[in-house]
């Protein structure tokens, strides 16, 4: 079929398949089929209200085998499918391409779409207390997997301020990080198998939970970040461990983000094993939080402008034990005089469970602070924790020496080498005409600042629409067209979700 004969067949197919989707929904109990375009805007405006687009349906499939049939009937009708979770992702990956980019995002960028949530897919759950596993299906939240593995006495680490509502399909598709990769290592790390629906509508993948299988290629590495691309992750069988009995919590002041990664050194050579997560804020992202949400930060007088660390240690044994290491470590730092050389400028040891919430309450909080001063340009970078100082030194003296008044927002998961270095405009300027002028020169620098330290311009939080074009952009050739050859290769039509992650 020509283009145009495709373009003027086009409301008769999306008729004919709107007409096919309803069939199914009458066949398919526990199912949702939602037309209405009040319910259909909802769902199809993104978590930070960037792109508002369109689908001609949002299904709410119940069961794999319901899924399976969505997808070969999207198939049969050449209709794009957008996968949604909990649509908490921060690139506008789990909304439908925005209308008109088409051109801009690849091949059947802007074709129609079905917006498939996976959010009712919530058959299985089970812990296998001699593997270590929990077998899950993708609809559950976060929190809930996270509780399931508490009921047995164990712990599922992933850890996000968004586990109340992100789930674990999308948690896989975006290989999400969180505060506690450090440890435990982000999404991949926690997989061990996951079962998905391809392109063409067949199951494939397995969920046994083995910890060995050298059988050819693994395809649970290929879906595991691939953001809704490759096909629609159902279940999965996650890593569990053995729940610490034992968990402190530090504050510290420091004096600039060099300290921040030198301690880091000191520490991960006495506390390796203990060291869960470790979090670095600057002195600008806890004043928006102490504003918004009435918090306090623990601070002497004196180290007012100082920038801050929270450090959680954990362990399997006795608190107490844990509190001497922890406190005996410090100590010693302290009694050498290493604390001034390296800038450490003040220690605080949460003493009781709530406080232990308070200390994280500041580090939780920042993105919604920063949200309440309006827009602000986000980057999620990451690089070798050794490179982070130069990086950010030079990023932001070059922001500094555009003379904006820009107010940056850093923070993140430094442990990992991964920070949020986002950019607010001047107190009182409109931020939206802000980011309008000067978005795009402000990318630019941080963009190319981390890239001058071998970094990557999306740690954690993945391409999405938002950055695809950049992802094309910064990567070699060769990778991109091997990236390319992988998505034609499972999905030929590209109908799973188009103009994200991959431009064709
Ligand atoms: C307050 C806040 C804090 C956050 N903190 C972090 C953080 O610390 N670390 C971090 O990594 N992220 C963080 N995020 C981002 C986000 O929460 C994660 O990326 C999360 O993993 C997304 O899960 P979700 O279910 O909401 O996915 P969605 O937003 O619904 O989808 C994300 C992507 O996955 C695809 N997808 C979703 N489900 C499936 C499926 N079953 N099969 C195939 N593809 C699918 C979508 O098409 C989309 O491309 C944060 C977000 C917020 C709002």
């Amino acid at each position: 079929m020509s283009h145009m004969d495709e373009q003027t067949q086009q409301p008769k197919l999306h008729a004919e398949l709107l007409n096919a989707l309803q069939s199914w929904a009458e066949g398919s109990t526990g199912s949702e089929l939602w037309l209405d375009e009040e319910r259909i805007a909802h769902s199809c405006t993104d978590w930070r209200k960037r792109y508002r687009t369109h689908a001609l349906a949002v299904v709410l499939p119940k069961t794999t085998q319901q899924l399976r049939e969505v997808v070969k009937l999207c198939a049969h009708h050449k209709v794009a499918i957008c996968t949604q979770g909990g649509n908490t992702g921060l690139v506008g990956g789990a909304v439908p391409t925005a209308p008109g980019a088409g051109g801009l995002r690849g091949e059947n960028a802007d074709r129609p779409h079905v917006l498939l949530v996976t959010r009712k897919l919530r058959d299985t759950l089970e812990v296998d207390l001699s593997n270590l596993t929990l077998s899950i299906s993708a609809g559950y939240t976060l929190q809930e997997a996270q509780e399931e593995a508490e009921k047995h006495g164990l712990l599922f680490p992933l850890s996000l301020a968004s586990e109340g509502t992100c789930t674990i399909g999308g948690n896989l598709a975006s290989n999400a990080g969180g505060v506690a990769v450090l440890r435990y290592g982000n999404t991949r790390e926690l997989c061990l198998s996951l079962e998905y629906v391809n392109a063409q509508g067949q199951i494939c993948g397995d969920l046994r939970g083995l910890r060995k299988n050298n059988t050819g290629y693994d395809l649970r590495h290929l879906m595991i970040g691939s953001e809704g691309t490759l096909g629609l992750i159902t279940r999965a069988c996650l890593k569990l461990y053995p729940a610490p009995t034992a968990k402190v919590v530090v504050w510290m002041n420091v004096k600039s983000i060099h300290t921040a990664v030198a301690l880091l050194g000191r520490i991960q050579s006495r506390l390796y094993n203990e060291l869960s997560s470790y979090e670095w804020m600057n002195a600008h992202a806890i004043d928006l939080v102490c504003k918004h949400f009435q918090l306090k930060a623990p601070m002497d007088i004196k180290d007012s402008g100082c920038e801050h660390v929270l450090a959680e240690f954990t362990a399997l044994g006795s608190q107490q034990a844990l509190e001497e290491k922890v406190v005996e470590f410090f100590e010693e730092l302290f009694a050498s005089g290493v604390d001034d050389a390296l800038g450490l400028l003040a220690l605080f040891v949460a003493q009781s469970l709530s406080e232990n919430d308070a200390f994280w309450a500041l580090r939780e909080n920042i993105s919604e602070a920063q949200a309440k001063e309006g827009l602000n340009v986000k980057h999620d970078i990451a690089c070798a924790v050794s490179a982070l100082p130069s990086f950010h030194d030079a990023a932001l003296a070059e922001l500094q020496a555009l003379d904006l008044g820009v107010r940056p927002v850093l923070f993140g998961h430094l442990g990992d080498g991964n920070l949020h270095f986002n950019v607010s405009g001047p107190a009182g300027e409109d931020s939206k005409n802000f980011l309008a002028a000067h978005q795009d020169s402000l990318n630019e620098i941080v963009h190319r600042h981390i890239m001058l330290v071998g970094g990557t311009v999306s740690a954690e939080h993945g391409i999405g629409q938002l950055k695809a074009e950049l992802l094309q952009e910064i990567t070699a050739p060769p990778n991109y067209q091997a990236f390319q050859a992988i998505k034609r290769a499972l999905d030929p039509d590209n109908l799973l979700n188009p103009g994200k992650l991959i431009l064709l």
